[in-house]
């Protein structure tokens, strides 16, 4: 039994503090070195390499390091790093072929909307968008023989809509279509899309996974390996040139290091923050699944194990004015965007998301929650929501 089987049957807190019970068998170090050689020597007597690859575009023991962590935390066959969260999540759209039909589920992150809406058609790729959290109309937008990806996100950016992964898995699996989660915002402490049957899970590792807002990168896992779409997508990787660097990949294997205990308390700031915003007179509407009120929160209470996830989104009366206002006025939180780090960020969504046609109101602000004293950032917004 190698290493890694051995570490399999720990239970997943454990993987991931020890990133996998690595171990460097000449020195004894428990972390482990950055590799930023682009290249591996063969051996002389049969022309045979170390490692999987020669060249770091198609691995390097850092990357491959950080992609087996977390394949293993999401329960799948083999994960793998990319350059970014869009590599990762484009990678499963390179990976079609013309004439293949996706069905996209909106909200979702807007990069890629923009992706399709900019690149789809010119590849003979045709799109339809469907409505995330409803299982029902993404089932519906499925057509037999030509959809072959199904495309999701939950919860969703920005309105954290969550969607039942089960009941669209069975759906798109009858027609034979394989179904990819983006599973950026759930992580996986909170679900498994893999378990509830999906194909592919990507994340923008750059959130919560390295957790630190220092990371640039992106992360695949399949269910199985022998998946032809799979072999399509690291052919992509390889090709298209969508590696991850080393630093990032050494950054990243660091950082999932504390990713349960970063994510447990988000999770309860988030909880806190989002209870105090909906007894708030100022605002009219707050987008969490961890409210009972909320429209996701039958599925969430479900499929999320352990929390709600550290994202949630409220709206202020009135419009883009006031909610810049409202941001602006916060100290404590920091006005960026992105998401999943330790310190808590505030936006107006709709300036971030650019040109793209969005149904994100200009009423909205989104919130990343940290690790903060949650007496904080509820005083910090309370102060914000009086100006
Ligand atoms: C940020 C994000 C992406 C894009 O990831 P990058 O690492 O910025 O390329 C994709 N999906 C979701 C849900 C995100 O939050």
């Amino acid at each position: 039994m190698s290493n890694d089987d051995k570490s399999q049957m720990l239970d997943r807190q454990t993987r991931a503090a020890q990133a996998l019970g690595w171990e460097d068998e000449s020195t004894g170090a428990v972390v482990p070195p950055v590799h930023f050689s682009t290249t591996y020597t063969r051996r002389k007597q049969d022309y045979g390499l170390k490692l999987d690859g020669s060249y770091i575009r198609d691995t390097s023991p850092t990357a491959a390091h950080a992609g087996a962590v977390i394949a293993s935390l999401e329960g799948g066959a083999e994960g793998i790093t990319l350059g970014s969260g869009m590599a990762a999540c484009t990678a499963a759209f390179h990976a079609l072929e013309a004439g293949d039909h996706i069905v996209c589920a909106r909200p979702c992150y807007h990069g890629v909307v923009a992706w399709l809406e900019t690149f789809a058609e010119a590849r003979g790729l045709s799109y339809t968008f469907s409505i995330a959290g409803d299982s029902d109309a993404i089932a519906a937008a499925i057509q037999p023989g030509k959809t072959k990806l199904v495309w999701l996100e939950s919860p969703c950016n920005p309105t954290w809509a969550v969607t039942d992964i089960e009941a669209v898995v069975k759906a798109a699996h009858a027609v034979g279509a394989k179904v990819g989660v983006d599973s950026t915002a759930a992580t996986p402490v909170l679900t498994t899309p893999l378990a509830l049957g999906a194909d592919i899970v990507c994340h923008s590792a750059t959130k919560f996974l390295a957790g630190h807002s220092d990371v640039l990168a992106g992360a695949l896992v399949t269910a199985t390996p022998e998946d032809p779409l799979w072999q399509r997508i690291l052919d992509h990787r390889r090709y298209g040139g969508a590696m991850l660097g080393a630093m990032e990949a050494y950054l990243l294997t660091r950082g999932m290091r504390t990713l349960f205990l970063r994510v447990e308390r988000q999770c309860a700031n988030a909880m806190k923050v989002a209870e105090f915003l909906e007894a708030h007179p100022a605002v009219p509407k707050v987008y969490y699944p961890g409210l009972p009120g909320d429209p996701g929160h039958a599925v969430a209470s479900r499929q999320m194990k352990g929390g709600f996830g550290g994202m949630l989104s409220f709206e202020v009366n009135g419009g883009r004015d006031d909610a810049i206002r409202t941001v602006t006025a916060c100290n404590v939180w920091k006005t960026a965007t992105s998401l999943g780090g330790v310190e808590s960020l505030i936006e107006h969504r709709r300036t971030s998301e650019g040109d793209i046609k969005t149904e994100t109101p200009d009423s909205l602000i989104r919130l990343s929650t940290g690790i903060e004293a949650a007496d904080d950032l509820i005083a910090d917004l309370d102060q914000a929501l009086d100006k």
